[in-house]
């Protein structure tokens, strides 16, 4: 079997959200598809281990937000690589109470849709919440991130195998290294810089400010790797 062929199904990038009490968490998703038309069905798929499923499966209810194209990574980081259980990962950010009591993430979004559960599936990791749409509307104009802009384009996370992984890594060698993040993938890559933490294309990474931080996952300079 060649588990390449996996990498060519293509995926959004969402932020699934629930509540449990008074208590309300999100996290990015990117399994969000419509089912059925008629009536109206999505469904969403959730890491068990994860809050929002502890949420989900509490409230039966949970919303998605459709990210934009120009969601910031340290957007997308603040609800992806953080857990619920340690951070409010709604401080700071620009949401509303939807009509099924979960929130609705407005900064970077696009889009929202909220459901309520009716049916569930346990597929060994993770379960399969489906949702009959309660409510749904449009924030603005835009065009949707996709998972494969998010990995190729925002997070430069180029697959190593690839030809161009090889040849920028030898052009770059003498002064430009790019570095990994040890936490969760990001590549540094001088050449873009990190313009959303203020730092300008062109930076070596050897000049980046030691408080600087994972645009993706918020750790420090220090737990970075040469490639
Ligand atoms: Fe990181």
């Amino acid at each position: 079997m060649n588990s390449k062929a996996l990498h060519s199904l293509t995926y959004g990038l969402f932020v699934v959200s629930s509540f449990k009490g008074d208590r309300i968490n999100g996290q990015i998703a990117n399994t969000v598809i419509q089912v059925c038309s008629e009536p109206q069905v999505i469904q969403a798929v959730i890491n068990r281990s994860n809050l929002t499923h502890e949420y989900i499966s509490a409230s039966k209810v949970f919303t998605a937000s459709i990210l934009a194209r120009e969601t910031p990574l340290s957007f997308i980081g603040g609800f992806g690589f953080k857990s619920g259980r340690d951070v409010d990962k709604f401080s700071g950010v620009g949401y509303k109470t939807g009509q099924s009591g979960a929130p609705v993430v407005l900064d970077n979004s696009l889009a929202y849709i909220e459901a309520k559960v009716i049916s569930q599936l346990d597929v060994h990791t993770h379960t399969i919440f489906v949702g009959l749409i309660t409510d749904a509307d449009v924030i603005k104009e835009g065009e949707p991130i996709t998972y494969a802009y998010y990995q190729q384009v925002k997070r430069g996370t180029t697959p190593k195998t690839a030809p161009s992984f090889i040849a920028d890594k030898k052009e770059d060698k003498a002064t430009m290294d790019k570095y990994e993040c040890s936490v969760c993938g990001y590549i540094y890559d001088p050449e873009k810089g990190d313009p959303d933490g203020g730092i300008k294309p062109g930076t070596r990474f050897e000049d980046i400010p030691d408080d600087w931080t994972c645009p993706v996952c918020g750790a420090e300079k220090s737990q970075f790797k040469k490639l």
